[in-house]
Formats: structure tokens, C-alpha cells, sequence
């Protein structure tokens, strides 16, 4: 473990090196490079592994300040809008508790709630807005070192007794951080973006129940998944991408089975019930396609 009074020594892609004290955060590095990336940055990479702004650097490696501009930044912004869901829903319906989030952000985040009955789109329509309003409150970020002690006492206060166990699930000797942005706090360890306004875009994709820790023996909560860019045409693309191998799939599915069996009803049986019909325009003129087609081989009813 390196001491604070040691120097760590920073590779940065342009292959000059920065020597700087243990203890010095990325984002003090990028300050000391130029006060434009400093406001850009949305996250650091330290030998391949994604660094927060804030976190105090204490080893050696290949370093790279992650702007909105970097294939990385997803993975920031997407964890970031994770906290910014479970902030909603807990405007919305400040009885719900919160579990965890996702790990893995390279395309999706989402957040387990203990909530008494499943979300419906409705809702996930009245939480997006409420996202979008917090967005536009453009909170900051905020690291906070704790102890366990003080992390249980703060979410035994707050009702959130899911944390208090998912605490306890923490190995002996990790810091335990806490991020805070605006009125919402949860145990994290980052990475995030510096501030809300970094996240372009949201949107919320589906909900569904699972049980917590993933164990049949346990509760079922509810789970909300979501997606987030820097810009909104990169959501946009996103989407479009995603709802086109879900049509090409549904298209596939329609044609292996015998539809001049089933018939044309059943192949709007099936877009019915895969809720196909408001996946929006890009869709709709697929599957419209596909009806045509299909309509076309056992002739319309
Ligand atoms: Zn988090």
C-alpha cells in the first residue's frame, strides 16, 4: 500500500508523465492541464480500470481524464443516472426502500426497490419526468468517506434497512464511500460524473420483480432498468438499434412458425402481446412489413 507522502507516477496518453503526490485526485490532475478538460471530465482510467474524479490516486499506471467525447463515459453516466432513478422514485413514493444498483453499466443501469406491488409503465413514464426534473437541478457529486458505524446509523435513520444489511456484506477493511447528490445519498463506490447535467439523456426501459440478492427464499422487490447517454442522439440510435433486433427477432419468430395456420390474427395477436405496437414509428413500419407479408401469404381475414 502506497503511503501518502509517496509519488505516483501517471502515464498520460500523449506518453509524458506526471509525477504527483498519493492522495491527489483526477480531477486535481486535470485541473493542473487545463481548466477546460477539468470542466469536461466526467470520469478517469487508470490502467484500464475507471477511476472517480474525486477518488485520491495511490498507485502508478496509464492514465486518461474520460470526457463526455470517451466511449468510457457511458459507464459514468449510466451509474450516475442510476442514483438519480432511485432519487425519483423515492420522491415519488417516499415509503419505498432502496436495495442496489447494477454493476456492470456499459449499456444499462438499473436499481431493486422494495416497493408493495409491481411498477407499471405508468409509473416508469412519471419517474423518467421526475429524472428529467432532477437532471435540470444539477447536483453535484459528492465522495464521502465514512465508517460502518456511521453508515448504519445514517441509513437505520433514514428507513432504508435493505442498506443497513447490504452494509454488512462489505468486507472488513474497505472504505466505505458514500455518494451525495442533492438530497440523495446512498453506499457507493462510484465512479460518478461531476454533475447532473453531464447526463444527456435518460430513458426507462422496463420494469420487472426479482427476488432480493437473487435467492427464491427471499422477498421479491422490483426492479427498473433504464438507459443514459451524454447526448440525446446517441440515446436515439440506442433505441432505434435496440428495437430493431427485438422486430428482427419477433420477424424470425413469426416466420418459423406455421402462420397459414395460425393466421394473420395471430400475427397481431403476438405484436399485441409483445407490446410491439407503441415501441414507436421505427417499429410500427417494421412491423408493418411483416403484417403485410404475412397477410399476404394467408390472405387477410
Ligand atoms: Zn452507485
Amino acid at each position: 500500500m502506497t503511503t501518502a507522502t509517496e509519488a505516483v507516477r501517471l502515464t498520460l496518453p500523449d506518453g509524458s508523465v506526471r509525477e504527483v503526490t498519493a492522495g491527489t485526485t483526477a480531477l486535481e490532475i486535470a485541473e493542473s492541464i487545463g481548466p477546460r478538460l477539468a470542466k469536461d471530465a466526467v470520469g478517469a482510467e487508470l490502467d484500464g480500470r475507471l477511476v472517480d474524479l474525486r477518488t485520491p490516486l495511490t498507485e502508478s499506471g496509464e492514465f486518461k481524464i474520460v470526457t463526455a467525447k470517451s466511449a468510457e463515459a457511458g459507464e459514468f453516466i449510466r451509474h450516475s443516472a442510476e442514483h438519480v432513478l432511485a432519487d425519483a422514485v423515492k420522491r415519488l413514493w417516499p415509503e419505498v426502500e432502496i436495495d442496489v444498483g447494477r454493476k456492470d453499466h456499459s449499456e444499462k443501469f438499473q436499481y431493486d426497490f422494495r416497493f408493495s406491488r409491481p411498477f407499471t409503465p405508468d409509473d416508469l413514464e412519471r419517474i423518467e419526468e421526475k429524472m428529467n426534473e432532477i437532471l435540470g437541478e444539477d447536483h453535484r457529486f459528492e465522495r464521502i468517506e465514512t465508517t460502518r458505524e456511521e453508515a448504519a446509523e445514517l441509513f437505520e435513520e433514514m428507513g432504508e434497512h435493505l442498506k443497513v444489511e447490504r452494509l454488512q456484506d462489505i468486507p472488513e477493511g474497505e472504505t466505505i464511500t458514500l455518494y451525495k447528490d442533492g438530497p440523495f445519498v446512498d453506499l457507493c463506490r462510484g465512479p460518478h460524473v461531476q454533475k447532473l447535467s453531464q447526463i444527456g439523456a435518460v430513458k426507462l426501459l422496463e420494469a420487472s420483480g426479482v427476488y432480493w440478492k437473487g435467492d427464491e427464499s427471499n422477498e421479491m422487490l422490483q426492479r427498473i432498468y433504464g438507459t443514459a447517454f451524454a447526448r440525446p442522439k446517441e440515446l436515439e440510435a440506442y433505441l432505434a438499434a435496440i428495437e430493431e433486433a427485438r422486430a428482427l427477432e419477433v420477424h424470425g419468430r413469426l416466420r418459423t412458425r406455421n402462420v397459414r395456420h395460425h393466421g394473420a390474427g395471430f400475427a397481431r395477436q403476438e405484436i399485441e402481446r409483445l407490446g410491439l405496437h407503441d415501441a414507436g414509428n421505427h417499429v410500427d413500419s417494421l412491423f408493418e412489413s411483416v403484417l403485410m407479408e404475412l397477410i399476404h401469404q394467408v390472405g387477410d381475414e
